[in-house]
């Protein structure tokens, strides 16, 4: 049974979308999301050119908007990075960083992870911070040491209360995009292990909401959000369907009741 808290699915399009698929994703989420109760929040994190179309779209429903990645930068000469204050001005809520594709394709360290974190808070949004282990390292049995590392990088970053208001996704490489989900007990030892080592920041950082993500579905989603320490997910593949996005939304509202 998992512990009375909140829940949150927040899908993260990639580079996928075009205007006009978008414009129906989009409807059909904002309708079906407004039949949750509030205990399950929903975001969409979609390419920056949609961000305009987004906020046409969703504002006044439930649902809200992200950004997949921002730069670490306030503004200046940095060709092809989009500031988190420009992504603000579209009223944008969630800012994912440190997606593992992006510190595998653009070598992003720790520490770049880190100030990205605190550029979006310092714009308004809330970052998306994404851990994970490749296969290699958990067969190695490196998954906490190399998570750990991640964490700790963004956690020394920021103040405790700038680490209360951001939102972890445990997402294990081998996992994404692969239709193979870690197990429902191996992605709880992971959050169990984040959750501790937040509340090493403290209290309130012990709360931030931990969302699991990799191969997430309709059918593994209820498994998964019934875990102890997942507070919901972040979502590839099956956010881009509205109807898998929504099961898996309800699957969440399922397990928070
Ligand atoms: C992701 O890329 O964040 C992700 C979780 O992808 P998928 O659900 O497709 O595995």
């Amino acid at each position: 049974m998992s512990r009375q808290r909140a829940k949150l699915v927040v899908g993260n399009w990639k580079m996928h979308g075009r205007i006009k698929e978008n414009a129906a994703l989009l409807s059909e989420v904002a309708v079906g999301a407004s039949a949750l109760q509030k205990s399950v929040g929903v975001g969409v994190c979609v390419p920056c050119p949609y961000l305009a179309q987004s906020q046409a779209l969703l504002s006044g429903s439930v649902v809200r908007w992200g950004v997949q990645d921002v730069s670490a930068h306030e503004k200046g000469a940095f060709t092809g990075e989009v500031a988190a204050e420009m992504a603000a001005d579209f009223g944008v809520t969630y800012a994912i960083v440190g997606h593992s594709e992006r510190r595998a394709y653009h070598r992003e360290s720790p520490e770049l992870v880190a100030a990205k974190a605190l550029r979006a808070i310092d714009a308004g949004l809330t970052p998306i911070v994404c851990v994970g282990e490749t296969l290699e390292q958990r067969e190695a049995g490196s998954t906490e040491e190399v998570v750990g590392t991640q964490l700790e990088a963004v956690l020394l970053a920021l103040t405790e209360e700038q680490a209360a208001s951001i939102v972890v996704a445990y997402e294990p490489v081998w996992a994404i995009g692969t239709g193979k989900s870690a197990t429902a007990q191996q992605a709880q030892d992971v959050h169990a292990f984040v959750r501790a080592k937040l509340a090493e920041k403290g209290a309130s950082v012990a709360n931030v909401p931990l969302l699991y993500g990799g191969s997430v579905k309709p059918e593994n989603a209820h498994e998964l959000f019934g875990q102890q320490d997942i507070d919901g997910g972040l979502i590839g593949g099956a956010s881009l369907k509205s109807e898998d996005f929504l099961a898996i939304c309800q699957a969440a509202l399922a397990e928070v009741q």
